[in-house]
């Protein structure tokens, strides 16, 4: 008896499992280019079919498999029984008076992230997210707050730059030109999935696009600024300083406490040496947090120890007042040591400030 019992929970659970497997169809783009050749040799189709479909996928980004009109209808319809593509939808975009785009995306499992265009006389940067939410808790940066979290795909970092690109072309009748990966997240804890994106944006197959016009911001994680370095990236790192003092940044960045400054200077100097390629540094300067001589002090010792340039960011205020931008004099006296001490430093204006979309404001308020 209790063999029949166990035999038709037995079933029971295979029926189940069967049902769900299914229904739950896999992401096409999960699929390496290899693969896709070997799923069509398995159905009795030509290895060459394989490349056509990656191209739909990837170079053309086409969002159903019906899009693919050299694909006969009968090899799209077992696509469409064996497969999704989780393409991300375009929920909604804000127009800036600046000519900033924001766009809220929807993914797949109907999470939102934000990805901006920030365009300038000379170039179209992409501001892109790597995470929904972020992890970090950085006390003056709107994402914060937003807990739930999960890391992007590959496929849904690039589908934002996709739309960015369009988007581009659409407005401001030229291709994107930059990305930054400076919207949610922190990309060096989504790093597989990063890299990832980015190989299929500079690749041939994908985007074409020079890693050279790609910067990855980072809060500074040392062991994967290390990884970065051995994987001999091609891409610019930038990183969230805000403060060289220890104290001072662990109160803004309590993650400072797990990776202190001198990890991170030691990560940072073993980027330098394996790469030879310099780092920028972030920098928002606020009242009554890093505005006196001694927090300039430290910052222009802490750049001393690997060549970089200080990008010195505008405030985006997300709260009641608790972080304020420090005056006109202090950014002064910050420039003035810098350029004193022969490193270079840029002030960036804050774009598209009006529809939350400027750094630190992207919290899918929309
Ligand atoms: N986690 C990554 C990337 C996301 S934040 C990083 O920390 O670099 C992108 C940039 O916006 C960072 O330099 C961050 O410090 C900055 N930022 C965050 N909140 C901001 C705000 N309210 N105003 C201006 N810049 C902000």
């Amino acid at each position: 008896m209790s063999l029949v019992f166990r035999g038709f929970f037995m079933l029971l659970c295979t029926t189940q499992f069967c049902t769900r497997m299914t229904v739950k169809k896999k992401d096409i783009r999960a699929l390496t280019k290899d693969q896709l050749r070997d799923f069509f040799v398995s159905q009795g189709d030509k290895a060459f079919r394989g490349n056509q479909v990656y191209e739909w996928l990837w170079q053309k980004a086409a969002h159903s498999f019906d899009d693919m009109t050299n694909i006969s209808k009968q090899t799209r319809q077992m696509l469409e029984d064996n497969f999704v593509i989780n393409h991300i939808k375009v929920d909604s975009m804000q127009r800036s008076k600046d000519g900033t785009v924001k766009n809220a995306v929807r993914l797949h499992d109907g999470l939102i992230v934000e990805s901006v265009l920030i365009p300038t006389k000379t170039r179209t940067t992409a501001c892109v997210s790597s995470q929904v939410g972020c992890s970090l808790d950085c006390k003056f940066c709107a994402t914060a707050s937003l807990k739930q979290m999960r890391n992007l795909n590959p496929d849904e970092i690039y589908d934002q730059v996709v739309a960015i690109d369009k988007e581009s072309k659409l407005y401001h009748n030229r291709p994107l030109s930059n990305i930054v990966f400076m919207g949610m997240g922190e990309p060096l804890m989504n790093y597989n999935n990063v890299i990832k994106a980015i190989d299929k944006i500079t690749s041939p197959e994908g985007l074409g696009m020079s890693p050279k016009r790609i910067t990855v911001s980072t809060s500074g994680v040392p062991k994967m600024i290390k990884k970065m370095a051995d994987d001999a990236v091609k891409f610019h790192l930038a990183v969230s300083l805000h403060s060289a003092i220890d104290t001072v940044r662990t109160s803004i960045m309590p993650f400072n406490t797990t990776f202190p400054l001198k990890d991170l200077k030691e990560a940072l100097e073993y980027w330098y040496a394996k790469t030879n390629r310099m780092v920028s540094y972030e920098y928002i300067i606020w009242k009554g947090i890093n505005d006196s001589q001694k927090d300039i002090d430290a910052l222009v010792a802490f750049c001393k120890q690997v060549p970089c340039k200080v990008n010195i960011i505008e405030y985006n205020p997300i709260d009641d007042g608790e972080f304020q931008q420090a005056s006109g004099e202090v950014l002064n006296n910050y420039i003035y040591a810098l350029e004193r001490n022969r490193i270079i430093v840029n002030v960036r204006r804050s774009r598209g400030k009006d529809i939350d979309a400027a750094c630190g404001q992207l919290a899918n308020k929309s």
